[in-house]
């Protein structure tokens, strides 16, 4: 007779979602992305591996620790990372993922790694889109940009705390946010001293200073001209360490296995990039782009998330019936489905107007005006989101072991950093502002393109309207959420079956959207069968 305790009596538990091809599963992702048939497959193996998933929950159970002093009392300044985050590093720094575009590489194609390794471990992407941003901002030095663009664009990745000339690679942090002021960086006391040609000294703090065992630094102080961006290296020119005295580590909700400092700059050697005055101008170039990663990588968030439910309801029966055949779960995660589809296409569409816009004015407007919509839209969408996702699969994705908490945790920082939600809603006003003949021509394209959508002309004459009226503060929140509803019903028009753009339209531009599973859609079941593929 059966042990009725043992393991093989555990029954109407799923199996694993492990050993999963994170591409081949996501025929959403590969639309929206313009794969061809068999690109990234092998990467999507990786990534979706045992192995590999077993790296991200290593690193976030193992977080990086300071050491600040040695046992004599001499200055470290040193972060110490579990192996597994180094791993993942190595494993996305091969992949391209700090220094692709640069190389020649599409933004779309960049975006939809981007896509898959945030499912899997969301913290190590801190930086790499830092590092991978970095540029824009050094293009204001181009002495500077010729000299570490193929320090960032070379490999393989380096986690030596060596000085930057004798790296393999290089890794690049930022930082603006003091104690008085994040979004009003204005506010900077940091002061930044001329001590000959480029170079400078800077005294002063940073509150918050993510990845701060990154090679180099693009920071903002006030040098004698207004606020200033500079390339302060960890190690000085002349090989001693640069004075970046690390203070303690935050101890953050999520985002564990990214170490976030805080600093002080005790008269920090650095190079100045861009005119002194024109910092905000320098690293806003930067900030367009780690706001498009964010956006990529909370859809990224979303995904894993629904992939879960589905793999669970599908394995899970209750009452005598799968959990998704019972209509009131397959309504909740058939608009779950839908939403995440609606954000990768939205996320991706985007990627496909940084890649066009250096040719194609109207595409360059586009990446403009949305960047900050689609930031808002989607950051802010993703913990809700989860949590619902979470729910779907009961008490199991409530405890530890399951990957749900990690990425109900890690959702919001991609709402609060590189410009928070009202920050991105008043960026949008702020564009559309400068350029109205620009905005008015994104508004009719997008228009155009979701014309057989279900409530898109309305919604593109309301968001014009919207943006000539009063008060227009008080509404930025309701503008952007429309305008990014009405680009992500121009995406799904472009790729996704005519149906479920379809029932976007009546669920999300003709009403306000309701709770989960409250959405009224026609007939959810093949939107389950198209979100994942299961062997
Ligand atoms: C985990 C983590 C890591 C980080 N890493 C870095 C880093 O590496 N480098 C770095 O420089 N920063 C970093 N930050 C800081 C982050 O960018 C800031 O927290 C963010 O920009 C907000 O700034 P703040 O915290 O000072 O809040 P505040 O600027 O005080 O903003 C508070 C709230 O007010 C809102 N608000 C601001 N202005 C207005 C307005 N005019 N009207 C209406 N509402 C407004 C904002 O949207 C926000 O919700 C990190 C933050 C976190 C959480």
């Amino acid at each position: 007779m059966s042990d009725p305790m043992a393991e093989e009596q555990v029954f109407n538990q799923p199996p694993p979602f492990a050993d999963v091809n994170l591409i081949a599963a996501d025929t959403p992702l590969r639309e929206a992305a313009g794969l061809a048939a068999g690109e990234l497959l092998p990467f999507g193996a990786e990534w979706g591996s045992q192995a590999r998933l077993a790296l991200g929950r290593h690193a976030n159970e193992n977080p990086p620790r300071l050491r600040t002093h040695d046992p004599q009392g001499r200055r470290l300044d040193l972060v110490e990372f579990h192996p597994a985050y180094h791993a993942l590093m190595g494993h996305s720094h091969a992949a391209g993922l700090a220094h692709s575009t640069w190389a020649g590489g599409s933004h779309v194609a960049r975006a939809a790694r981007l896509f898959v390794i945030a499912q899997v471990e969301a913290g190590h992407v801190c930086p790499l889109t830092m590092t991978h941003a970095a540029p824009a901002a050094l293009a204001a030095a181009p002495t500077l940009l010729a000299e570490w663009l193929p320090r960032i664009n070379a490999g393989p990745y380096d986690s030596r705390f060596v000085p930057f000339w004798e790296k393999s690679s290089v890794t690049l942090g930022m930082g603006m946010t003091e104690k008085q002021g994040g979004t009003d960086v204005r506010a900077n006391i940091t002061r930044a001293e001329a001590i000959g040609g480029d170079d400078y000294e800077i005294t002063g703090h940073k509150w918050f200073f993510s990845a701060p065992m990154s090679d180099a630094f693009l920071v903002l102080a006030q040098a004698n001209g207004g606020l200033t961006c500079f390339l302060v290296p960890r190690f000085r020119p002349d090989g001693a360490v640069n004075a970046l005295h690390l203070q303690r580590l935050k101890d953050k909700l999520g985002n564990r296995s990214n170490a976030s400092s805080e600093v002080e700059f005790a008269r920090a050697f650095a190079w100045r990039v861009g005119a002194e005055g024109r910092g905000v101008a320098t690293i806003i170039e930067m900030v367009q782009l780690t706001r498009l990663d964010c956006a990529v990588s909370s859809a990224g968030l979303m995904r894993m998330a629904l992939a879960l439910a589905v793999h669970h309801a599908r394995h899970r029966t209750v009452f005598s019936k799968r959990l998704i055949d019972q209509p009131a779960m397959t309504a909740v995660l058939a608009d779950l489905a839908l939403e995440s589809e609606a954000a990768t296409a939205l996320v991706f569409r985007l990627a496909v107007s940084f890649d066009r816009a250096k040719d194609d004015p109207l595409e360059a407007a586009r990446a403009r005006l949305l960047t900050p919509a689609v930031k808002f839209s989607v950051c802010k969408a993703a913990p809700g989101f989860i949590y619902e996702a979470m729910e779907a699969l009961g008490g199991n994705a409530y405890v530890e072991e399951s990957p749900l908490p990690r990425l109900y945790r890690e959702a919001p920082v991609n709402a609060i950093w590189e410009g928070s939600g009202n920050v991105m809603a008043l960026d949008l006003l702020r564009v559309a502002g400068r350029d109205a003949a620009a905005t008015r021509a994104v508004i009719s394209a997008l228009a155009q393109e979701a014309r057989e959508v279900p409530g898109a002309l309305e919604a593109a004459r309301d968001i014009a309207d919207s943006l000539t009226g009063e008060h227009l503060e008080s509404r930025a929140r309701s503008i952007a959420e429309r305008l990014a509803a009405l680009a992500a019903a121009a995406a799904l028009a472009a790729h996704a079956p005519g149906a479920l753009a379809h029932a976007f339209g009546t669920t999300r531009l003709m009403r306000p959207r309701a709770l989960f599973g409250a959405n009224p859609i026609a007939e959810p079941a093949w939107l389950l069968d198209r979100a994942l593929t299961e062997p």
